[in-house]
């Protein structure tokens, strides 16, 4: 069962999403229950990707045009919604989603957002609803901010009593990399460097804080589950 806060190689993450290969960044209904969305929240990524100070809120940047002879500094021209023949871009795609949901037409697009901590180390940040889409000026062109939220469930799990996520809150970014570097890519208990997950140590539903990396610690998946076992 993926949970947020799972650290999955590039084929895991590939595996899980039902794909060979995941090459762009925004996935819109990548998936018949949900679309996909990488970030890199690293310094000198690429796009400028927000999260507020609770964890739950994602301000997600829109695409740039593709590098093109005719567009060779795609950083220069605004972000586009179609193509020159007319087709929705993923931008386009998430941003008429947004629409149909603020209209009330559509529940909002659950979307599955994994964030790139290491070359070929991925975690799994969770769930959350597009709820919001809009463009903002940056350095003299246009880009879309794509509002996402936390959700409390999983995909495809939209039935009554459906398991709620243990976690309610991303971890920072800059915690996320404290923590990996701290521990060494490695479970605290037994050294595995396999089936990882960013452990709480006083899980957040205890009232335990995941924005300092004191109270995270890097631990494998059958540790992990052993701890919360004894906690409940
Ligand atoms: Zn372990």
């Amino acid at each position: 069962m993926l949970r947020p806060g799972d650290i999955l190689s590039y084929v895991e993450m590939c595996s899980i999403e039902a794909t060979s290969s995941l090459q762009r960044g925004m996935n819109f209904r990548l998936r018949p229950t949900h679309s996909v969305v990488l970030m890199n929240r690293r310094p000198g990524a690429p796009y400028a990707n927000g999260m507020d100070a609770e964890g739950r809120t994602l301000v997600y940047e829109g695409h740039d045009v593709p590098q093109t002879s005719k567009t060779p500094l795609p950083k220069t021209v605004d972000q586009p919604a179609a193509t020159p023949r007319g087709r929705p871009t993923q931008n386009g795609l998430f941003l008429a989603a947004a629409g149909r949901y603020r209209e009330g037409l559509a529940p909002p697009e659950k979307v599955r957002v994994y964030e790139k901590i290491k070359t070929g180390i991925w975690v799994y940040n969770g769930v959350f609803n597009l709820v919001d889409a809009r463009t903002e000026s940056s350095g003299g062109r246009l880009v879309f901010k794509f509002r996402l939220e936390l959700s409390e469930q999983e995909v495809g799990e939209d039935v009554p009593g459906a398991t709620d996520l243990p976690h309610t809150r991303m971890i920072p970014t800059n915690v996320k990399l404290a923590v990996w570097k701290r521990d060494g890519g490695k479970c605290v208990v037994c050294g595995s460097r396999n089936n990882l997950h960013f452990d709480h140590d006083i899980p957040f539903s205890k009232g335990g804080s995941s924005l300092v990396a004191a109270n995270v610690q890097l631990m494998c998946a059958r540790h992990n589950l052993e701890k919360r076992d004894a906690i409940v």
